[in-house]
């Protein structure tokens, strides 16, 4: 740390949270703590400070065998699949959830250390979230049924099962390091699999306090692994492995592609939920302050690394400057500082250093195609200088084919643009590759409607940003991936149908 930043005050560490950042804690691999057969570790840093936090095991190939084996043993004749009842799953899926929220604040500071984001909503969002989906899917092990089925076929009996798929690899990001963890796992377990996880190598260290929690739970040892290391390594082993019969993603779609190659093997079932590239529409006739505010978070929530950042802002032009005014008056009075700071930051530094230096390049190549900087636009100095903390930035006079419109930033910089007709505003929010989210700001109920339908999008929000629920689906369309997470479609991702006949 340097002087600078010791004038900011933070908030103490949690004792226990001192002990995982000195403990040398290793993975997870059949229950136990281990470290990679290599030996070979990586550091974890706090994009708050760019203080060290840790070292955490590098995991490669080899470490993906020994967890894959593990995984396929707890799964062919371990007790989780093969002797736990639905109602013991539950019950240990329960005691899991309860205590994510005994640890809530321990969760929370591993996330605002190792993400940078805000200690309250870390803690309070994050992890309330990651709780209360394991509540939803603690429910589900005795819900998984199967169908009776009228054939045709004389004096046969057909009926179905729905059965775990088996060894499933879940690699999962770094914006919501243990929320995005646990909208795989919890279903997945709750399905009957086993599973080996490769958290992001920025924010590995709640996942590896959530499969310490399961054991704690009751889950028993092999059924959850954890992985830790480099995509390039450790995920790439996990997406080849012949052993893996799932692949459960969340990243880009840059990666999601060499995840489709590297599945070929196999042919493993992949559900994968890709970056975005957002539209939201502002009609006139919407309420302004609630637009103003709703498209304000719905771009510089998370700092923009949200793949459902609403980041392609269209205005009427009737209200536009109205808006924009709005936009930016929020943008200067934003706080933004250290995750861990006691001051309570609206928002915290962007992840590291390449995501700060693709950020400030996309500022550079939207201002140079002839777009204003309304606001922001600038790293943030002074004391929060050692971060990576970007001001958030607000592009007025954005062309739709400019790259600040059309690639995902995955940061902190929202586009506006104007529109004046209805049947265009909704052509130019469609011509996208992606498909994850859209939303719109009305009060005419046509227009709600028509735009709900017509927009090519996993989810749409009408006068609101953001909402997911452990039992709504959410997922993509086109390059947004495929397969829904959360609510009953979760449950079929893990899961397949066996057809029995009776003679
Ligand atoms: P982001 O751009 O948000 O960092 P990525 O798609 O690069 O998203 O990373 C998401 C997750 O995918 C991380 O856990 C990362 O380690 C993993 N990953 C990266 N490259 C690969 C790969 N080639 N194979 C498997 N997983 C990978």
């Amino acid at each position: 740390m340097t002087a600078a930043m010791e004038t900011i005050a933070m908030h103490p560490l949690h004792p226990r949270v001192r002990q995982l950042l000195a403990g040398r804690g290793g993975m997870i691999i059949d229950g136990e703590h281990v470290e990679a057969a290599s030996g070979a570790t990586f550091e974890t840093r706090n994009p708050s400070t760019g203080a060290l936090l840790t070292n955490v095991p590098a995991g490669d190939s080899t470490d993906v065998d020994r967890a894959v084996a593990a995984a396929r043993r707890a799964f062919e004749g371990g007790p989780w699949t093969n002797v736990m009842t639905p109602d013991d799953r539950s019950r240990a899926l329960w005691r899991l959830a309860e205590l994510i929220g005994r640890d809530a604040e321990i969760f929370g500071q591993l996330d605002a250390l190792d993400n940078g984001k805000p200690l309250a909503g870390a803690r309070d969002v994050d992890v309330a979230y990651s709780a209360r989906h394991f509540r939803y899917f603690a429910g589900w092990p005795s819900k998984i049924e199967g169908a009776t089925i009228p054939v045709s076929v004389p004096g046969r009996f057909n009926l179905t099962v729905r059965e775990p798929v088996g060894v499933c690899g879940l690699i999962s990001p770094w914006n919501y390091p243990l929320l995005m963890a646990s909208w795989k796992i919890a279903p997945a377990l709750a399905a009957g699999n086993t599973i080996v996880v490769k958290p992001a190598e920025q924010t590995p260290l709640s996942c590896l306090h959530l499969a310490s929690l399961a054991l704690e739970a009751g889950i028993p040892r092999g059924v959850f692994n954890v992985v830790t290391g480099m995509g390039e390594t450790a995920g790439a082993a996990l997406t080849e492995h012949l052993g893996v019969d799932k692949i459960g993603f969340t990243g880009s779609s840059e990666v999601a592609r060499l995840i489709v190659r590297a599945s070929a093997g196999n042919l493993k079932r992949l559900s994968l939920e890709l970056g975005g590239k957002a539209a939201n529409i502002v009609f006139a006739d919407a309420d302004l302050d609630r637009a103003i505010s709703g498209a304000f978070w719905a771009c510089f929530g998370n700092n923009g690394q949200s793949c459902t950042s609403g980041a392609r802002l269209y205005v009427h032009h009737s209200i536009h400057d109205r808006v924009v005014d709005g936009l930016v008056a929020m943008a200067a009075a934003l706080k933004l500082g250290p995750g861990m700071a006691m001051a309570a930051p609206d928002l915290g530094p962007v992840i590291d250093e390449a995501q700060l230096a693709k950020v400030l390049g996309y500022i550079e190549s939207g201002r140079r195609s002839g777009a204003t900087i309304a606001a922001g636009g600038q790293r943030l100095g002074g004391p929060l200088r050692p971060g990576f903390f970007v001001a958030p930035t607000i592009m007025t006079g954005v062309k739709d084919e400019m790259d600040i419109a059309r690639e995902e930033i995955f940061g902190p910089v929202l586009c506006t643009m104007p529109f004046s007709d209805v049947d265009e505003v909704l052509a130019r929010a469609n011509n996208t590759p992606f498909g994850l989210a859209a939303g719109l700001w009305t009060r005419d109920l046509d227009t709600a409607r028509r735009f709900a339908g017509k927009l090519r999008a996993g989810t749409v929000w009408i006068n609101t940003w953001g909402d997911t629920d452990a039992a709504s689906p959410f997922g993509g369309m086109r390059q947004s991936g495929y397969g829904r997470e959360m609510g009953r479609e979760a449950i079929d991702l893990y899961t397949q149908t066996k057809s029995i006949w009776i003679g």
